[in-house]
């Protein structure tokens, strides 16, 4: 081991290896309910070539390796399990360059992505990324996960916005793929194997990202409903006619709403009664006016058709922080105790309240004090699933009750935080066995001895 710690400091210097007391317990855990453990060394590499270099030395000794980005993970990816080394991508920080013709940004895979977006709004530009976790995840994290977030409708997930990326194979092979170009067929698109494979293929080093012009005017409004049929009729309604302005729909269920509303009881409920369902919606145009305009008759239109029964428009843009307040009180909600298990999932729009109906069923023949909150991007076929219980110990079976009833309607284990390995063991559900086969075969062909990620997503 010595040996070890020699043949790192010899590459990064002494103050990037550091271990025992000298690690911040940040490194142990990422926000996932994975158990935390302390990583053997943390190593902090700020060149690719001193990354290439290290990951070369934990190869030809079969050293295991765990990625570390801005540990906002919820899967458990980024946590130490036994005998690993830590690598965190914290010191490759920083924007490299930014193109505003191609409107492309050229970025180390530790920054975070707040610091991007901001340098994207330094041009007029916006990077079509957004996460509550912003402050704190990285760019490399972000890519790994292939992340979601609130701009997918519109933009896709972090994939359609990688036009290039630079990677470290197990073996330290830097393989430079940062290509700028929108179109580039020469050959395999390499970058889509690093993308979304939560650090198991190789280390992400740099990514080049496609930026976009930004709107003039956001619009916001919320909504509500009686059924989940009206939603889908308003969602079809609302893509045909706000096209690509259609940038967020959100739908509360009401047992969401309301526990929100309690938790945070500085937020009035700006509706004067309950109701079964909550939309938010966000619209964004060039001109000020008529998209407001378009936007306030799309909704009077979905009023008169009976689909939506009430609507509150934002006159502010304190009125549009409220409303996403009630949205993004799910930080809040998993704060709370008795939360056993915290879901996101994808299915077929039209099956989501079928699944949701069931769901319930299950869990109230099968437990005892049960609460299932539902909410999600819906749009995007994303839905996330909080339950409560006084009973802790129940929070596995849940957990699997959810999985199996999600095999089962053909949907997905995991919409956008990644299989790690909280989800591993139920990736069968989901994925095929041709398709995990060739999983296996990629990860054998690029990380032979299985030194990054041991253990994750497959
Ligand atoms: C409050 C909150 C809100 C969130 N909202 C969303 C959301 O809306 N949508 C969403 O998709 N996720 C969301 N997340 C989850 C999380 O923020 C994302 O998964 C994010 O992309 C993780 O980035 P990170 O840098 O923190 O990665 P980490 O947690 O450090 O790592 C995540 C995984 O990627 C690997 N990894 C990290 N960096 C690299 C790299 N450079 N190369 C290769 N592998 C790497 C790790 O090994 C691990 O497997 C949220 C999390 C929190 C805490």
């Amino acid at each position: 081991m010595d040996n070890l710690v020699d043949a790192f400091e010899r590459v990064l210097g002494r103050p990037n290896v550091l271990f025992g007391k000298e690690i911040s317990a940040r490194h142990f855990s990422d926000w996932s309910l994975a158990p935390a453990l302390a990583p053997d060394f943390l190593l902090r590499p700020n060149s690719t070539e001193k990354l290439s270099k290290i990951l070369s030395i934990c190869n030809s000794r079969n050293q295991p390796v765990v990625v570390q980005g801005g540990m906002t993970g919820l899967a458990g990816g980024a946590t130490p399990q036994s005998r690993e080394v830590a690598i965190s991508l914290e010191l490759m920080s920083g924007v490299q360059e930014i193109d505003p013709v191609g409107m492309t940004l050229s970025a180390f895979a530790g920054t975070p992505l707040q610091v991007l977006q901001e340098a994207a709004m330094q041009y007029n530009l916006v990077l079509p990324l957004d996460l509550a976790a912003r402050g704190s995840c990285s760019i490399g994290g972000n890519i790994a996960t292939n992340a979601g977030g609130t701009e997918v409708l519109r933009y896709g997930m972090a994939r359609s916005l990688v036009l290039g990326l630079e990677a470290v194979l197990a073996d330290g092979t830097i393989v430079n793929s940062m290509n700028k170009m929108v179109k580039n067929n020469s050959g395999y698109d390499l970058k889509q194997l690093f993308i979304g494979s939560e650090g198991t293929l190789g280390i992400i080093s740099r990514a080049v990202l496609q930026l976009q012009p930004q709107f003039q005017a956001t619009h916001t409004a919320l909504c509500a409903l009686n059924d989940y049929q009206s939603i889908i009729e308003v969602l079809n309604a609302f893509k045909r006619c706000l096209g690509g302005g259609l940038t967020g729909f959100e739908v509360m269920w009401a047992g969401y709403y309301r526990r929100v509303l309690e938790v945070l009881p500085s937020l009035d409920d700006p509706f004067g009664h309950q109701h079964p369902f909550y939309l938010l919606v966000e619209y964004k145009g060039n001109r000020v006016e008529e998209s407001a305009e378009w936007f306030a008759s799309q909704l009077y239109h979905q009023m008169e058709a009976g689909f939506l029964v009430d609507v509150l428009v934002a006159k502010s843009q304190q009125d549009a922080q409220k409303f996403w307040r009630i949205r993004d009180g799910i930080g809040e909600l998993l704060n709370l105790k008795g939360v056993v298990s915290n879901q996101d999932i994808s299915l077929p729009i039209h099956l989501i309240e079928d699944f949701s109906q069931k769901l319930l069923m299950e869990l109230d023949d099968n437990y005892e004090g049960i609460d299932a909150l539902f909410f999600g991007h819906i749009a995007d076929n994303n839905l996330h699933t909080v339950v409560f219980s006084d009973r802790a110990e129940d929070g596995r079976a849940i957990e699997r009750d959810i999985m199996e009833l999600i095999g089962k309607f053909g949907g997905a284990i995991t919409a956008e935080h990644g299989v790690g390995v909280l989800k591993k063991d139920y990736l069968s559900l989901s994925r095929n066995d041709a398709e995990i086969a060739l999983m296996r075969t990629l990860k054998q062909a690029l990380d032979p001895g299985n030194i990054l990620n041991r253990g994750r997503v497959i």
